[in-house]
C-alpha cells in the first residue's frame, strides 16, 4: 500500500515537473522571441527616398498673417536625424533655416508629459503634468487658438492621434486631467474652431452623458466626415473630420492622411483674410519612442516631414505665413549608433521607454522666423507666436 502510494506520488510529481518545465521553457522562448522582435524594431533597414523641394528664403511680409505650428510629439534631435538618414540625407525640414532649442520642463516635473508640454506652448504657462489648458490651480487659461478666434482669425487642429488626445486638446480644451476625453470633446463645441481633423469619434458619440456631439456639430453648421477622400475634397465652411473611432493606426494602416489633412485644413482656413492659426501634430513619433521602435519612429517622422512639405508649399507661395516645427519633449532617449545615408538604414538605441528631459529643436520658416533662434523656454514659443500673429 505505501509502496503504491509512493509510486503514485512520484508519478504525480514527475507530471507536475514536466508541466512546469514545458511552461518555463515556452515562457523563456516567448521572452527570447520578444527580445529578438524588439531588437529587430531598433533597426530601420532603409528604403526609397522621396524628393524634397527647395523653397525661397525671401518673404513679401515682415510679420506673419498666418501661423502653422507643427508639433512632432516626442521628436528630439535624434528622431529628426533618423528621418534625415532614412530619406537619404534630406528632408523638407531642411528648408527651415532659423533654428533654436526649447526647454520642456513642466511646473511639476523635470520630465514633462504631452499635456503640460502642449499647454506650455498653447497658453504660455508652466503647469503640472496631465493638465489640459489649465494652470497649477486648475484654472482655465486662454489658448493661442482661442485668442486667434477672438481676433477674428480662422483656426484649425490636425492630428494623427485622437483629436481629444493631450496635444491637440491643449489648444482647445480646459480640463484638470488629460484622461477626461469626453469633457475635452465637449469643449470643442464651446469654440468656433473652423477645421479639426483627427481620430476620436467615440468621444463625440459614445458618451456617458448621452449627448451626440456629432449631431450638435451639424447643428452648428459643421460638415462631419470620416473618410479622408471625402475630407480632402472639402474646400470651405466648417469641417469636423473624425477619421477613426479612437487613434488612427500606424502608417501602414492609416496611409498619408496627415499630409492630406494638413493641405485640406490650410486651404479652408486661407479663406479668412484676417489670417489663421493651425496646429498640426505628428502624434505617433512619440509612440515609436515608447515602443523603442526605430522603424515606427522613422515611418512617422517621414510622414510628419511630408506634412511639413505641404505647409512649406503653401508658405512659400503665400509669403505671409510663418511655419514653426517643434516638439513637446523627446521620447525614448534615442541615440543613433549606426546608419547609411545611401540606403537609409538607421540603427537606434534607447535609454528609456518613457520621455526624456533633453531640449527639443525649434525650426522656423517665413516672416518672423528669426525670433525662434537660441535657447528658449517652451512657454516662450507662445509669447513669440502671440506677438507676431496677434500683436500681443
Ligand atoms: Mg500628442
Ligand atoms: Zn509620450
Amino acid at each position: 500500500m505505501p509502496e503504491t502510494y509512493n509510486k503514485m506520488m512520484n508519478r504525480i510529481l514527475l507530471i507536475l515537473l514536466l508541466i512546469a518545465g514545458i511552461q518555463a521553457s515556452s515562457f523563456a522562448q516567448d521572452a527570447y522571441m520578444n527580445a529578438e522582435a524588439a531588437e529587430k524594431e531598433k533597426t530601420y533597414n532603409g528604403g526609397s527616398a522621396y524628393v524634397v523641394k527647395n523653397y525661397p528664403q525671401k518673404f513679401k511680409a515682415k510679420k506673419p498673417r498666418n501661423i502653422i505650428l507643427m508639433i512632432g510629439d516626442g521628436m528630439g534631435v535624434a528622431q529628426v536625424f533618423s528621418g534625415i538618414t532614412a530619406n537619404h540625407g534630406k528632408l523638407f525640414l531642411d528648408n527651415m533655416k532659423y533654428i533654436g532649442f526649447s526647454k520642456t520642463q513642466s511646473a511639476s516635473d523635470y520630465i514633462t508629459d504631452s499635456a503640460a508640454g502642449g499647454t506650455a506652448i498653447s497658453c504660455g504657462i508652466k503647469t503640472y503634468n496631465g493638465a489640459i489648458g489649465v494652470n497649477t490651480d486648475t484654472v482655465a487659461v486662454k489658448t493661442i487658438l482661442e485668442d486667434a478666434e477672438t481676433k477674428g482669425l480662422a483656426t484649425g487642429l490636425v492630428s494623427t492621434s485622437a483629436i481629444t488626445h493631450a496635444t491637440p486638446a491643449s489648444f482647445i480644451a480646459h480640463q484638470k486631467n488629460r484622461g477626461m476625453y469626453e469633457d475635452i470633446a465637449a469643449d470643442f463645441l464651446k469654440t468656433d474652431i473652423d477645421v479639426f481633423i483627427g481620430g476620436g469619434m467615440d468621444h463625440f458619440t459614445k458618451r456617458e452623458d448621452g449627448r451626440n456631439l456629432v449631431e450638435e456639430l451639424k447643428e452648428k453648421d459643421y460638415r462631419v466626415e470620416t473618410d479622408i477622400n471625402t475630407i480632402s475634397q472639402v474646400k470651405n465652411g466648417k469641417l469636423a473630420g473624425l477619421t477613426s473611432s479612437m487613434h488612427n493606426g500606424r502608417m501602414s494602416e492609416r496611409g498619408d492622411i496627415l499630409p492630406r489633412a494638413t493641405e485640406t485644413a490650410i486651404n479652408i482656413l486661407d479663406h479668412n483674410k484676417k489670417g489663421f492659426f493651425l496646429m498640426v501634430e505628428g502624434s505617433q513619433i512619440d509612440w515609436g519612442g515608447h515602443a523603442n521602435s526605430t522603424i515606427y519612429i522613422v515611418e512617422d517622422m517621414l510622414d510628419f516631414d511630408r506634412a511639413i512639405g505641404k505647409a512649406l508649399d503653401f508658405a512659400a507661395k503665400d509669403g505671409e505665413t510663418l511655419v514653426i516645427v517643434t516638439a513637446d519633449h523627446e521620447t525614448g532617449g534615442l541615440s543613433i549608433l549606426g546608419g547609411d545615408m545611401n540606403t537609409g538604414m538607421v540603427k537606434g538605441e534607447y535609454t528609456t521607454k518613457d520621455h526624456s528631459a533633453v531640449m527639443v529643436p525649434v525650426f522656423a520658416y517665413g516672416p518672423g522666423a528669426e525670433e525662434f533662434m537660441g535657447i528658449m523656454e517652451n512657454t516662450d514659443l507662445h509669447k513669440k507666436m502671440e506677438k507676431l500673429l496677434l500683436g500681443k
